[in-house]
């Protein structure tokens, strides 16, 4: 399927579903803003839950927090958000429509990284079990020419930036004959560099005085902290401080559903860490982020699910990095960043201790020494992350006897509804059974009860929200007390006693399968 239509179908599902609405729709929407619905706010929250069960619970060491939106302006100028926070943009005379100037040069490689891609598949195909991958884009002629070309054009791109050369950019645009997707045309303006930050006044104070902005990342919030919760919690090194929160940017274009939004929400963890052993720590947590995504196992079997992701190492460091690696998966667009793992060295700590005046350091008793300590990162986006779940989730299936059906198979664990429990007549007393089943389960999982239709529709709706389990109560369960249990992936019946009934669901839908 074309990626235009498996993103226009994934928007469609969602909308029709209730998992996501666009922002106040009735006055014809507002760009880049999206609301959760009665689906998607569920979802959304078992993200936030796996997210915070793997950070913090799992970890002795790590803590949360939940710093406000508004700070204190002088953080951004700490951060160098306020200076440097920009992206540099670009407009298409013809189509007048803007782009990102790196963004633009981004999908470029993308497009010969593809024609990489395609190659590998078809040696593939040829060689079979044989087939050697790294060999093979180790010595493929036609693949070293497009990846030196891809170098090429990374190092150019790299060199302008730095020297905030956007002449430079423009001319590297030119070069390679990138044309406006909407146009088709080359007619470009100049590059100019734009802030992405949120400006708003602070009280009854107008003007300068009272500028200020909604926060554009949610980590300035836990350095500004590190040293309250490094005391209140008497935490020593190495230790992290997580958070989920709302993030603002007014992105230049944002144009991909959900995948960029001008207001957001991160799930960020700062590791603080003694100087020298940040590179020991960044290999550490892009271990542990990668395997935290392979657990969910989207995609289907593990080969699929190795598919879908793969790293992408910064050419070009941020001003606070010495080291960064994003996540990159395989949405509907193509291969995009989902979350990042920087190691942030001790910008950040240093730069509010020369802004505030303040010492943000660590007495090490090992050590006998205080100093800044040093920071990885890791930074997802709940959105994206969202948009990856359902992306990789929805598909049509072909049935035996020539029907369809549309399915979510959304990890069971993260499934807005567990469990539908349905009575399979609307008399005889099995309604008021299956309330019974109902109120045994509610307290643990989201249920949802439903009676209307034939039972094959209702497993039809539950398929369509990917609700792992549904339960049928009929006759013979006011008899022998057990109940049908359908598997939404396998389409498998079996018969569970109402007495085993919790223990069954757990094992099959409970956040404990994602940490085996
Ligand atoms: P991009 O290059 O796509 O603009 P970024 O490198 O600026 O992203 P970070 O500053 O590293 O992103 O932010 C961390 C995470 O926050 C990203 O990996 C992404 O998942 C999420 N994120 C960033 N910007 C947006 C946005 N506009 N909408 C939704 N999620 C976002």
């Amino acid at each position: 399927m074309a990626q235009d239509d498996q993103l226009k179908k994934v928007i469609g599902h969602a909308k029709e579903y209730g998992f996501v609405f666009p922002s106040s729709e009735i006055y014809d929407g507002l760009s880049a803003a999206y609301d959760y619905g009665q689906l998607g706010v569920e979802l959304k929250n078992n993200i936030k839950s796996y997210w915070w069960t793997a950070m913090v619970r799992m970890h002795e060491n790590i803590v949360g927090l939940d710093a406000s939106i508004f700070m204190h302006p002088k953080t951004w100028k700490a951060s160098g958000h306020t200076d440097a926070f920009n992206d540099p943009l670009i407009d298409n005379k013809d189509s007048k429509k803007r782009y990102r100037a790196d963004v633009l040069i981004e999908d470029h490689i993308g497009k010969i990284e593809a024609k990489v891609a395609k190659d590998v598949k078809k040696a593939q195909k040829r060689f079979g079990d044989a087939f050697d991958k790294a060999e093979f884009l180790a010595t493929n002629g036609n693949c070293l020419r497009r990846q030196a070309e891809i170098d090429g054009i990374n190092e150019k791109f790299k060199t302008a930036m730095e020297a905030e050369d956007l002449a430079g950019v423009k001319a590297l645009i030119e070069e390679l004959g990138i044309v406006c997707p909407v146009s088709g045309t080359r007619d470009w303006t100049d590059v100019r560099q734009f802030n992405l930050m949120f400006k708003t006044e602070l009280g009854a104070v107008s003007g300068d005085a009272g500028l200020i902005y909604l926060r554009p990342e949610t980590a300035q919030g836990i350095f500004v902290n590190f040293l309250n919760v490094q005391k209140s919690g008497r935490m020593r090194l190495p230790f992290g401080i997580a958070q989920i929160g709302k993030a603002f940017r007014n992105e230049i274009i944002a144009r991909q559903f959900i995948f960029r939004m001008r207001e957001f929400e991160q799930m960020e963890m700062q590791f603080f860490v003694a100087p020298g052993d940040q590179a020991k720590w960044y290999a550490y947590w892009k271990e542990q982020r990668i395997a935290w995504h392979k657990a969910l196992g989207l995609g289907g079997d593990a080969a699929g699910t190795d598919d879908l992701y793969r790293f992408h190492d910064h050419i070009k460091l941020a001003h606070y990095a010495d080291a960064a690696s994003d996540i990159e998966f395989d949405f509907p667009m193509g291969f995009k960043e989902l979350e990042g793992v920087h190691s942030r060295t001790d910008f950040d700590l240093k730069a509010h201790e020369e802004h505030s005046g303040r010492k943000l350091r660590f007495y090490d008793p090992e050590r006998e020494e205080s100093y800044v300590p040093y920071v990885v990162e890791t930074s997802i986006g709940l959105d994206r992350m969202f948009l990856a779940v359902l992306s990789s989730s929805l598909r049509e299936e072909q049935l035996e006897g020539g029907t369809e059906r549309t399915v979510m198979s959304i990890p069971a664990a993260l499934a807005p509804v567990k469990v539908a429990v349905l009575p399979l007549l609307k008399k005889d007393g099995l309604p008021e059974k299956a309330r019974e089943v109902l109120q045994l389960l509610k307290l643990n999982y989201n249920v949802q009860y439903d009676e209307k239709d034939a039972i094959g529709r209702r497993y039809r709706r539950q398929d369509a929200i990917g609700t792992p389990l549904c339960i049928t109560v009929d006759h013979e369960t006011l008899t022998d007390g057990a109940v049908t249990v359908r598997d939404r992936d396998t389409m498998l019946q079996e018969r569970v006693s109402i007495a085993d009934l919790a223990a069954v669901v757990e094992r099959k839908v409970g956040m404990a399968t994602l940490f085996s």
